[in-house]
């Protein structure tokens, strides 16, 4: 067990934006998010970091709800999120960037260590560590937005279109990491529109349309079903 969501609702303003959500994400779970654009993924990731606060519902981690929990106490539960666009510090070096990751209570009394494990998962990251991080090519600052995640040593990893505006080559050397990070013991939610890469390296999937988790199961069930076929594999 790791995180539950129990009928989750969440709306901007009076716009609700997903009705009545619910999850299961194991310990050590790659769980991919699939759906078109505006469906609510980023939504979904946000309540849980907790960006968003949930109308309504609970969100369980080992049982504990954090639904109403600012997003620094989220942190202390062993969440950490990879944003959609990667909200770098753009002026600041990629270690300082890391440095900021280290944050938590728990994060920080560790972090030479922890960094040192970064730089060994990503070791783009240790040879470019004095660079100013807006001046990365976009798949290295990725590198860094994830590297500056894990500086939280996170039990679960939320990562939103890492794959975004990257180049193919770059792209399956993103899905490598993740299955990387993955086999360290770290769970990932992984909200993705390269819906292949992210069933392979998934356990299971959610598909969301329209702010309503519609179908979910494991990605061989969801790759032989003729809906999910026409609607997203182009099939
Ligand atoms: P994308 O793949 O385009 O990022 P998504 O599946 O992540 O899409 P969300 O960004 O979660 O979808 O958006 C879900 C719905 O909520 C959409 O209708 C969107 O217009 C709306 N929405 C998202 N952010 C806001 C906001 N800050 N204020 C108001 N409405 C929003």
């Amino acid at each position: 067990m790791l995180l539950d969501l129990l009928n989750v609702h969440v709306s901007y303003g009076d716009a609700p934006a997903i009705w009545d959500a619910s999850m299961h994400i194991d310990a050590g779970q790659v769980v991919a998010v699939l759906g078109p654009n505006g469906a609510g993924k980023s939504t979904l990731i946000n309540a849980i970091a907790g960006v968003l606060r949930p109308r309504q519902g609970k969100v369980l981690i080992d049982g504990v709800d954090i639904a109403s929990a600012p997003s620094h106490r989220v942190c202390d539960h062993g969440i950490a999120i990879v944003p959609e666009g990667r909200r770098l510090f753009a002026d600041m070096t990629v270690q300082d960037n890391l440095e900021l990751g280290a944050y938590r209570k728990g994060a920080r009394a560790s972090s030479r260590e922890t960094m040192e494990e970064v730089f060994s998962l990503l070791p783009v990251l240790k040879e470019r560590r004095q660079q100013i991080a807006g001046s990365m090519s976009g798949g290295q600052q990725q590198m860094v937005a994830i590297g500056r995640a894990l500086m939280a040593r996170p039990r679960l990893l939320l990562m939103d279109e890492p794959s975004l505006g990257l180049s193919p080559l770059i792209v399956s050397e993103m899905f490598k990491i993740i299955r990387r990070i993955n086999e360290r013991g770290v769970a990932v939610m992984l909200v993705e529109q390269n819906i292949h890469q992210a069933l392979e390296v998934a356990h299971h999937a959610y598909v969301i349309e329209q702010g309503r988790i519609v179908t979910s199961g494991r990605p061989a069930a969801l790759l032989s079903d003729p809906k999910i076929k026409e609607a997203y594999l182009g099939v």
